[in-house]
């Protein structure tokens, strides 16, 4: 296979441009998402010093050398701001613009720009750190899982890791003179490698932003927005979830004279009260419970695995300590809650129309209490 140079590089720039104006298009739609601002910068900067590159010879030198590799390490340094701003950290323009910098100044000294060498020592290690360090942020952020952050961070460490091999090989090997074969094969294999990771990065970077978004909206999807709570969507697919591992035990918690709360001291101190009983119940709840609001002063928990006198226990627990929550607003407040409780291998609702009738007894014994459903229909409280 013969590698063309001239072709390799015209392809290059041709693709980097195409995914900058894709990224400043996406940035344009959305601006804040900041990060494809970045990036799309990033690209279009690297397609300037990659045509600068291939212009060797054909321009001149202080463009196709000086300016070029400062353009190119501008890039990388768009790529560190890039992976920072998509963090919602800080981006260090400052830092960023001291890679070409130091590039520039190290340029006006004549035994430097004279040597080969010296250049490759200086902008292959400048490159790698911002490449490295683009690596570093997304690998520190790890504790947000997307499926692409891996890959992308792996990625752009065995980019830097190539970049810096070019160090101690200009030190070993003998530099091929301007113009020879041998060095337009370089170009070459060097465009090549970083068209594939332009493309690799830039398609991991569009998928993580997208499976940010994704992650985004099925939390909203599962979340009850006046508590924070899992809402029954959620709650339905835990229950589906736990239902294959074998019999759950359900809760079902209903607010006694709910109405009077908003009645007596208005809506909001009952949207208080709301937060503060799922507040108080979150902190009991064992750790694999699933927790969540079915609507209005209705609340469920699933004990996947948990035996009756177990839940019971737990429902009682989550009684005792709402009767003695005192809600910020209105101190002097009593407030209260019945449960029903219901254990089966049934569905969703088959549970919950068990707990259902459980909790209906529990209000007609007059509320404030545990019970339990058919068959074990006794009181525990
Ligand atoms: P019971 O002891 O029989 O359960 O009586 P209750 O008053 O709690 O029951 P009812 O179902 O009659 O009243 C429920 C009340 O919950 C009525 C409704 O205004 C109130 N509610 C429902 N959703 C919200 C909410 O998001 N915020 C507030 N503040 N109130 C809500
Ligand atoms: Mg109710
Ligand atoms: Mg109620």
């Amino acid at each position: 296979m013969k590698l063309d140079a001239p072709t390799l590089v015209a392809v290059t720039v041709f693709v980097m441009v195409v995914m900058g104006a894709l990224y400043l298009l996406s940035w344009s739609q959305a601006r804040q998402t900041r990060a494809l601002g970045f990036l799309g910068a990033a690209q279009i900067v690297g397609a300037v010093a990659v045509t600068l590159f291939g212009l060797r010879d054909v321009i001149p030198d202080w463009l196709s050398i000086g300016l070029a590799n400062a353009m190119m390490l501008a890039a990388y340094g768009l790529i560190w701001g890039g992976a920072r701003s998509f963090e919602g950290r800080r981006v260090p323009l400052l830092w960023i613009a001291a890679g070409p910098l130091v590039w520039l100044a190290a340029c006006l000294v004549p035994p430097f720009y004279a040597s080969l060498g010296a250049r490759v020592i200086l902008s292959s290690a400048i490159a790698g750190l911002s490449c490295a360090l683009a690596a570093r942020t997304l690998w520190h952020h790890r504790g947000e899982r997307l499926p692409s952050r891996a890959p992308a961070a792996i990625l752009l460490a065995s980019e830097a890791l190539l970049i810096w091999t070019r160090i101690p090989a200009t030190l070993v090997l003998p530099a091929p003179p301007t113009g020879t074969p041998g060095q337009t094969f370089w170009v070459a294999v060097l465009s090549f490698v970083a068209l594939l990771y332009t493309v690799a990065i830039s398609v991991l970077f569009m998928a993580m932003a997208k499976e940010r978004l994704e992650a985004e909206q099925r939390r909203v999807a599962e979340t009850d927005p006046l508590t924070g709570v899992a809402n029954r969507r959620a709650l339905a697919s835990a229950a589906r979830r736990a239902r294959r591992a074998g019999p759950t035990a359900l809760l079902l918690f209903d607010l006694d004279h709910f109405k009077r709360v908003n009645d007596t001291y208005g809506h909001a101190v009952g949207d208080a009260v709301l937060i503060g009983f799922c507040a108080a119940a979150r902190q009991i709840l064992p750790e694999g419970a699933a927790f969540g609001r079915l609507g209005g002063e209705e609340f469920a928990c699933l004990l996947p695995g948990a035996g009756t006198a177990e839940a019971a226990a737990t429902a009682e627990t989550v009684r005792l300590a709402v009767a003695a929550m005192r809600p910020d607003p209105v101190p002097g407040l009593a407030v209260t809650v019945s449960v029903g409780v219901a254990r089966g291998t049934g569905d969703f609702d088959a549970l919950l129309a068990l707990a259902d009738r459980a909790l209906y007894q529990a209000k007609a014994q007059g509320r404030d209490r545990v019970e339990l459903a058919a068959p074990e229909l006794r009181q525990v409280a």
